[in-house]
């Protein structure tokens, strides 16, 4: 039998990009969507990345009774001084949406060249059970912002997000090559070490 997995997410891009990634692990990938949403509220105020996805893997895996990740991830612009960060979803405010974010960044970027306009994405993704936090890890991604939105693929900044290798965003790479470098990825490579053991120890 398949062990359950719960990914704490209602992102369906990241949850998306989660299965694709684990998908050579034998498990059944539940999310948040399969659960009765009303009696579960997680409020992401912790000022890292990691704080969020130990408080979401933590508070599934109690709502649950299962084995959960959590997944906190953004987008962090040296110029900025690492925003938008933790803040990434919210970050054009209320109203926010993917374009929006985006459209604002361009904005905060106006006038800023091509050597200053450094970035990375960072994922950090937590696991734990009934008994606690069963491990964390982190994953990176480094590139730079472009000057305008660029492709189709992925979601969030993905379009003014380039890869310097390809000089392409990563809107314009698609998931085959998103999925073999993004910070989602790398996070998730190291995951899989920890849930080996997990695993083997059940
Ligand atoms: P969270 O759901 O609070 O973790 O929000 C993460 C936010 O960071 C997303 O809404 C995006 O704005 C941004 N983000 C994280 N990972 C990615 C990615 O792989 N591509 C594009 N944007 C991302």
């Amino acid at each position: 039998m398949k062990y359950e997995l719960v990914v704490a997410t209602k992102n369906k891009k990241k949850l998306e990009e989660i299965k694709e990634i684990l998908k050579d692990l034998s498990l059944k990938i539940a999310s948040l969507a399969d659960y009765p949403k009303e009696r579960l509220r997680i409020i992401e105020n912790g000022k890292t990345f990691r704080e969020n996805a130990i408080k979401k893997a933590i508070k599934i895996a109690q709502f649950t009774k299962k084995l959960a990740l959590g997944e906190d991830s953004g987008l962090c612009v040296d110029v900025l001084r690492g925003k938008p960060g933790v803040y990434s979803s919210r970050f054009a405010g209320k109203d926010k949406s993917d374009l929006k974010n985006n459209l604002k960044l361009l904005k905060l970027l106006k006038g800023v060249p091509v050597n200053k306009r450094k970035a990375h994405y960072c994922c950090v993704v937590a696991l734990a059970d009934q008994n606690g936090l069963v491990g964390v890890a982190e994953g990176k991604c480094r590139g730079f912002i472009g000057f305008s939105l660029k492709g189709h693929f992925g979601f969030g900044y993905d379009p003014l997000f380039v890869i310097p290798k390809y000089q392409k965003t990563f809107a314009e790479l698609g998931p085959a090559i998103k999925h073999r470098m993004s910070h989602r990825f790398c996070a998730l490579q190291k995951t899989k070490l920890i849930l080996a053991t997990y695993l083997k120890s059940r």
